[in-house]
């Protein structure tokens, strides 16, 4: 409907004066307010030439105060400060809303999101710019919150009724870097940048994702599946220390982890995973069931043939046994196989030293029991859905900067906390 949109724009633009309208009665009152300081001493007082600046209902003039320190030269104006604008750039909730768009697809197509959904014109550099700022403070926000748990002194008491089982599940997978240091510019818009060279080995950085679930929260949508209806998702580029500190500090903050919670990690058999699963006095270490099956087929393919019926048949078999928890009967038959070749017989020894190490992280009719689920099936959809589905885009390449800030600010948003960024302030550019 046409209507539709004449109304849009003409409320539009009464919006846009009422804010205009504030914005200079904030301006007017600014005055009673005290010089701010500089370098020891009360900056001077320099003009008051009006701001442009940029809102979700049209461009705006901040006409504040602007005041430059006589000894070094820094320039101030206390309510732009005030208001967390910063001169030329989106004020706080445009850029809220360029943020989220800007989280969810490429920049350029948030740019057109911008003006299909919004009715705003900005280009995609404006909608990155908006994303850094935002996505600093996120990020920081929750790296204060990570150190503030890791801080053994200020541990808060374990928290009464917290639940009797937790499910936390880990993954990773790397991420392209950028190769050069420095963005590349165009040096007129319409400039051909000549292809990035191929990412070479070291220019790879590993993302780890968490994923945190109440077992009670695992509810069965069919007779064969399993749905989730929360999960709480952490992610971190970085090591696993910084991923287990994050998943502690969620678990802090959220007071999921009591003196009797026990901590069900389920992992892919990655050493630093049990490593670090330590941390949780009272666990239970759960080998991903798809890992231990991959392996069963890996001799399998070799002794059976790739595709072969009784290949099918012996690893269905050795599923059906591993979930009904009879892990060393599996074990003991293993010993027993006779192996048609070198090759089959070197993935027969690797299959049961494997399952032998991995045996008491093996005992799923247990898990199925207890609800803590055998699979690290919830972690690799966060974990794609997080990284893969906005960052791992073909010919991607993330600075270091820019990928933790993105990834902040998209937990955020597939956590459900978006509403904390309306209690961050955005980080001037510059910084
Ligand atoms: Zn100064």
């Amino acid at each position: 409907m046409q209507i539709e949109r004449g109304i849009l724009e003409r409320f539009r633009t009464q919006m846009c004066e009422a804010l205009q309208d504030q914005l200079d009665l904030l301006a007017a009152t600014e005055g009673n307010a005290s010089k701010p300081a500089c370098c020891g001493r009360p900056m001077s007082y320099h003009d008051r030439r009006g701001v442009p600046c940029l809102s979700w209902m049209g461009s705006v003039r901040i006409r504040c105060r602007r005041f430059r320190c006589l000894i070094c030269k820094r320039e101030r104006r206390p309510l732009l400060e005030q208001l967390g604008v910063e001169p030329g750039q989106p004020s706080g909730l445009l850029a809220r809303l360029l943020s989220v768009l800007g989280c969810v697809v490429p920049y350029a197509l948030a740019a057109e999101l911008a003006w299909q959904v919004l009715g705003v014109k900005v280009n995609a550099m404006t909608v990155w710019r908006a994303v850094q700022r935002l996505g600093e403070a996120a990020a920081r926000h929750t790296e204060a919150i990570s150190a503030y748990h890791a801080n053994p002194s200020a541990q808060v008491l374990p928290p009464a009724g917290a639940p009797d089982a937790i499910v936390v599940a880990v993954d990773g997978c790397a991420l392209g870097m950028q190769v050069r240091p420095k963005r590349r510019r165009r040096k007129t818009p319409d400039q051909v940048l000549p292809a990035l060279p191929a990412v070479e080995e070291g220019h790879f950085r590993e993302v780890k994702t968490g994923v945190l679930l109440l077992p009670a929260d695992r509810v069965r949508l069919s007779p064969e599946r399993r749905g989730l209806v929360r999960r709480v998702v952490v992610t971190c580029l970085g090591d696993a220390n910084a991923l287990f500190d994050r998943l502690w500090a969620e678990l802090s903050e959220r007071g999921w982890c009591g003196v009797n919670t026990v901590v069900a990690v389920v992992g892919d058999g990655a050493e630093w995973i049990w490593n670090r699963a330590a941390m949780f006095p009272k666990r239970c270490e759960i080998l991903d069931f798809w890992h231990a099956i991959e392996y069963a087929w890996a001799y399998a393919r070799l002794q059976f043939g790739e595709g072969s019926r009784n290949a099918e048949r012996w690893v269905h078999r050795v599923a059906e046994d591993l979930k009904a928890g009879k892990v060393q009967q599996v074990i003991a038959r293993l010993k027993s196989l006779q192996p048609n070749s070198q090759q089959s017989l070197e993935a027969l020894e690797a299959l049961r030293k494997y399952y032998t190490d991995n045996a008491s992280r093996m005992r799923y009719d247990e898990y199925l029991r207890l609800g803590y689920g055998i699979g690290s099936g919830a972690v690799e959809s966060a974990h794609k859905q997080v990284v893969h589905a906005r960052l791992r885009q073909a010919g991607m390449r993330w600075s270091e900067l820019g990928a933790r800030r993105l990834l902040a600010l998209r937990l955020l948003l597939l956590n459900g906390d978006w509403a904390t960024t309306e209690r961050l302030r955005m980080v001037p550019f510059a910084a």
